[in-house]
């Protein structure tokens, strides 16, 4: 046996736990995000439009928003400075669409501030996506053939990925907090039309709360796994 009965003792005990938590949270995003995809907003304003708004009060005039395929597929892209909204957002009238667009345009005024944590995000994206994919397969391969150098490598590489999620978490909630602020300044809204907006983008925030958790995890079994493997060395 080489790693005997924790093989499965944490996986069972850690990683199942945290992905059954990762799948409530997306079904609660998804039932969020589709039910107030349903309320319209009394301006009639849509995601474009809103996040177009929002950059235009900041000051920030080098920011373009596009529309982008599939629905929850929005993000800000850094590099080439562009809030990309999902159709389904970008013309769309409801409290959905302005609090995922104002939650995306969030992330442009972090990245025109110069905000740290997302400074630090984007510098960790190469090696926490390398992280991610082969940490854990290199953490198994060590312990599966005995290789300590293996297991090393691929425990630092994987928690560098694990680092990485824990720091989406603060620039998430940032973003978050800053639509919401901006939504409640502008006064375009009512606290009746904001309230299902703060909704929808708390549903989002235990996405990433979520992730993290997988990740870390993960991560705890190959530690205890590694652990168990040197006690038997
Ligand atoms: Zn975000």
């Amino acid at each position: 046996m080489f790693y005997g009965f924790g093989f499965d003792r944490y996986y069972l005990m850690l990683v199942v736990p945290a992905f059954l938590f990762s799948l409530y949270a997306q079904y609660k995003v998804k039932g969020a995000f589709s039910k107030y995809s349903n309320y319209l907003n009394s301006k009639g304003m849509t995601g474009a439009e809103m996040a177009r708004y929002i950059l235009s009060i900041n000051g920030i005039n080098d920011v373009s928003v596009e529309p982008t395929r599939g629905s929850l597929t929005d993000y800000y892209d850094p590099k080439t400075k562009v809030v990309r909204l999902s159709e389904t957002v970008f013309s769309s009238t409801s409290i959905a669409a302005i609090g995922v667009a104002a939650h995306e345009t969030g992330h442009a005024i972090q990245h025109n501030e110069g905000y740290g944590p997302l400074a630090l995000r984007s510098s960790m994206v190469p090696v926490a996506g390398i992280g991610s994919s082969f940490g854990p397969y290199l953490a198994i391969f060590g312990l599966f053939f005995g290789s300590n150098l293996l297991l090393d490598v691929g425990l630092i590489l994987f928690t560098v990925a694990v680092a990485f999620y824990l720091v989406t978490l603060p620039v998430e909630f940032n973003a978050s907090s800053r639509a919401i602020a901006i939504l409640e300044k502008s006064a375009l809204f009512s606290d009746e039309e904001i309230k299902p907006v703060k909704k929808v983008l708390s549903s989002a925030a235990m996405t990433y709360v979520a992730s993290a958790a997988v990740a870390m995890a993960n991560l705890l079994r190959l530690l205890l796994l590694a652990n168990s493997r040197r006690r038997n060395d």
